[in-house]
C-alpha cells in the first residue's frame, strides 16, 4: 500500500516524504535496507550470532544462552528491532531464521564435541510458523546438525500464538515431539490475558523487561511480575526475567522467587569466542544471604 499512496502523492502533486512505523526510516531507505539485508544473507557476510547468557541468580550458575541475531550494514551495525521488522515484512525472515537456527545448532553441536552441553534459544518469528513446513525444517535442522533436541529453545511471541489458535496449538504439540523446549518470549506485552497465554503448552515464560521493577518503575510491576511467578508456578512452568540491570532488582526478583534471569547486570550479548569461557565459570555465587 506504500506504492499506492506514493502514487496518490504523485497524482495531486504533493511533496510528501514517507514514513512507517520502524523507528522513523524512510519508506527509500527501508527498501535500501532491505536489499542489503537479503543480500548480506544471501552471500553470507556481514551476518553473525551474539549470545546472552541466561543465569541462574542465587548460584551465578550460566544455564544457557540466548542466540541473537547481528547484521554488519556495511560499517553499520544496525538493531535488530530495525532490521528484524524489515526481514519480517518482505518475508526475509524466513530464510534468515533458518539461517539463525541453522548456525546456532551448528554452534551448539561444536561446543557439545568439545564436551560443552550449552543450552541455545533461538528466536522465532511469525511468519515462520505460518510456513507449513516449519516443524519439518526444526527436524531437519536438529538432524543435519546433531544438535540435541533437549538443548535447543523456542522463543515465540504472544502474537505469533494469538494468529491461528488452533494452529498453534498443534504446532505447539509438534514442536514438544520433537523434544524441543518452547518459552514464550517477551510475556505479558501481548495484549493477551496472562491466564490465557499460561495456557499454552509450553515450558518457560521469559518476563518482558519493560515490567522489570525498579526505581522509576511503576510500582505495579512487582505485582505483576509476582502474579506471572504465582501462574507460572501453578502450571509448573519456569520464568525467567529479562532485562535485569541492578541489584536491586536481582534482588527484589529473588524475593519474588523469580531465580533465572538474563541481562545487563550479568552480561550483554557475548560473540561465540566468548561463550565456552562464561559457561563454564558462570558468575560465581553472588548473593547467598539472600537465599
Ligand atoms: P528479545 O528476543 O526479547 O531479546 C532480548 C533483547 O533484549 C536483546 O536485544 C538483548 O540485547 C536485550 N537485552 C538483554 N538484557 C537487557 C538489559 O538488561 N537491558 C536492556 N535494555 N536490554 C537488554 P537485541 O539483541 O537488540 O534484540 C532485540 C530483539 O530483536 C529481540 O528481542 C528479538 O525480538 C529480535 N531478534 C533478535 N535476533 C533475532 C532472530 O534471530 N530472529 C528473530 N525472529 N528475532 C530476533
Ligand atoms: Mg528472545
Ligand atoms: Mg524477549
Ligand atoms: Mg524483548
Amino acid at each position: 500500500h506504500a506504492d499506492i499512496a506514493m502514487y496518490e502523492a504523485k497524482k495531486s502533486g504533493r511533496k510528501i516524504v514517507f514514513f512507517d512505523d520502524v523507528m522513523g526510516v524512510s519508506f527509500r531507505e527501508r527498501i535500501g535496507m532491505e536489499r542489503r539485508l537479503a543480500d548480506s544473507l544471501a552471500r553470507e557476510s556481514g551476518l553473525s550470532l551474539a549470545y546472552q547468557p541466561k543465569v541462574d541468580m542465587s548460584s551465578g550458575e550460566v544455564l544457557g544462552f540466548e542466540a541473537l541475531c547481528r547484521w554488519k550494514d556495511g560499517e553499520e551495525d544496525r538493531s535488530p528491532e530495525l532490521f528484524i521488522p524489515a526481514a519480517e515484512e518482505t518475508g526475509l525472515i524466513v530464510d534468515l531464521g533458518r539461517w539463525v537456527m541453522e548456525k546456532a545448532c551448528r554452534r551448539g553441536a561444536l561446543w557439545l564435541k568439545e564436551g560443552l552441553r550449552v543450552p541455545l534459544a533461538v528466536n522465532i518469528s511469525a511468519k515462520q510458523v505460518q510456513q507449513d513446513d516449519f516443524v519439518l525444517m526444526v527436524d531437519r535442522i536438529l538432524e543435519e546438525t546433531g544438535f540435541p533436541p533437549e538443548l535447543l529453545e523456542l522463543e515465540l511471541t504472544e502474537s505469533t500464538l494469538m494468529k491461528d489458535l488452533d494452529r498453534s496449538c498443534s504446532m505447539l504439540e509438534s514442536l514438544k515431539e520433537l523434544g524441543v523446549s518452547l518459552a514464550i518470549d517477551d510475556f505479558g506485552t501481548g495484549y493477551s490475558s496472562l491466564a490465557y497465554m499460561a495456557r499454552f503448552d509450553v515450558d518457560i515464560l521469559k518476563i518482558d523487561r519493560s515490567f522489570m521493577p525498579g526505581k522509576e518503575a511503576p510500582p505495579l510491576n512487582e505485582a505483576i511480575v509476582k502474579s506471572v511467578v504465582a501462574l507460572a508456578d501453578a502450571r509448573g512452568l519456569r520464568v525467567i526475567a529479562e532485562g535485569v540491570e541492578t541489584e536491586e532488582q536481582r534482588d527484589l526478583l529473588l524475593r519474588i522467587g523469580c531465580v533465572s534471569a538474563q541481562g545487563f547486570l550479568y552480561s550483554r550479548p557475548v560473540p561465540e569466542e566468548a561463550v565456552a569461557d562464561l559457561f563454564s565459570r558462570g558468575f560465581g555465587s553472588l548473593q547467598p544471604s539472600l537465599r
